[in-house]
């Protein structure tokens, strides 16, 4: 039992007390009964091998990464399981794949070791994407269909990737109902499996000025935390100070092959402008975002496998395991909580000497998330030792390393 279900039934029991005609408990006691359920603390201890004051604060970014990179591919196609799917965590891709509309959504038939960022404590962790689906496309497996099948988006999204709300129908046009588009989609993936999506991710069309504005009204009403739109905040998103979530609105930007097919041009200029950004000072959020990612350039709106393969590929050996090890290649919503939680816990620290205890206040988490990690950055020469028993979180640091990372997943 934790510390919230114990709080409800000391509620529970309070109010009962009052029915049988005890009413010693005011109100104004239920009140504070009910509010502390919101709240949870949690605390560790730290073992120095030094007295030297130390600084614990919230990590900018998990793992104390530099940059956050989330890539979105939108509109559920069948390339991003044939592909990038295997390219990222290792494995076959698939080669050729010609669909019903006649365009090849296969890869090169390679076999990939996969592209990896490093968690700052000796793990590997695959790069991943989200994926923004219409629940009205995706069906039953066949191979020559271009929208993935349920068991396809299952499987990735239980391996972590993210799944975005894009709509029922991809209905953009005069007449759309933007309210249901938005709430079938929620109750169809729901249905089929078995989560609850909490970010949206506006469909592009034919359609009447202003229409993405209805989009972002209905889908912030109806459980969606934020939208990604044509403007807002992004595509590069400071987070060294508290980031403004709440009902955030964000571009991205798009990237796509050019028509010209020979040599990687285009990708190398996109690749220039991933590169300034990375050297930005402060701690920042990265959303890009495509279509297929297939061989064949899709409704020319998406990145041919080729050229998807070279650029991620060179993000990788720049940023991720095998180069500076600064990014942190995760999808919008996994980044989003992060970001969510560590801008409303409340940290209290008291060093003694060579111990310290570190105490966390931690905020309701909305049912939704998937993600419960907190990370700290530990400000210190020292090597240190944690002590914690709680079965209420898992914790890892580098203590006897590199000494300035402790990460918390909360359970
Ligand atoms: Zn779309």
């Amino acid at each position: 039992m934790n510390i919230q279900q114990l709080n409800i039934k000391t509620f529970l029991f309070i109010t009962i007390l009052i029915i049988n005609g005890v009413f010693l408990c005011s109100a104004h006691n239920l009140e504070i009964k009910k509010d502390s359920s919101k709240s949870k603390l949690i605390s560790f201890k730290i073992k120095f091998k030094s007295a030297d004051k130390a600084i614990i604060k919230p990590s900018a970014l998990k793992f104390n990464k530099h940059l956050a990179y989330s890539f979105t591919v939108d509109d559920g196609y069948k390339s991003a399981y044939l592909t990038a799917f295997p390219l990222f965590k290792g494995g076959k891709i698939s080669g050729p794949m010609i669909n019903e509309w006649k365009n090849d959504q296969g890869g090169d038939g390679t076999n990939s070791k996969g592209l990896f960022y490093s968690d700052g404590l000796g793990n590997k962790i695959p790069f991943k994407l989200a994926l923004a689906i219409n629940g009205n496309t995706i069906g039953d497996f066949s191979a020559y269909r271009g929208h993935l099948s349920w068991a396809e988006v299952k499987e990735v999204y239980d391996s972590g990737w993210d799944v975005l709300n894009h709509g029922f129908h991809h209905a953009t046009k005069h007449g759309t109902n933007f309210l249901t588009e938005v709430t079938e989609n929620t109750t169809s993936i729901k249905q089929n499996l078995g989560f609850t999506m909490s970010h949206f991710v506006v469909p592009g069309g034919e359609s009447d000025p202003g229409y993405q504005l209805e989009y972002e009204r209905e889908a912030l009403a109806n459980g969606s935390f934020s939208v990604a739109s044509f403007a807002g905040a992004g595509p590069v998103i400071n987070v060294n100070e508290k980031v403004d979530l709440n009902k955030m609105i964000y571009a991205r930007t798009f990237l796509q092959s050019s028509k010209d097919t020979i040599g990687f041009k285009t990708m190398d200029s996109f690749l220039a402008t991933f590169d300034s950004v990375a050297k930005l000072p402060n701690p920042i959020w990265y959303n890009e975002f495509t279509h297929g990612v297939g061989n064949g350039n899709l409704w020319n709106l998406s990145m041919r496998f080729p050229d998807f393969k070279y650029y991620m590929t060179a993000i990788a050996n720049k940023y991720g395991l095998k180069g500076n090890h600064t990014i942190w290649m995760a999808p919008w919503q996994e980044v989003y909580e992060y970001i969510w939680l560590r801008d409303k816990i409340k940290i209290n620290y008291a060093q003694n000497n060579k111990e310290a205890v570190v105490t966390i206040e931690l905020p309701e988490i909305p049912e939704t998330f998937r993600n419960r990690t907190i990370s700290l950055h530990v400000d210190t020469l020292s090597k240190f030792e944690i002590q914690s028993n709680s079965a209420d979180f898992k914790i890892s640091n580098d203590g006897k390393t590199n000494h300035n990372l402790i990460i918390i997943q909360l359970r």
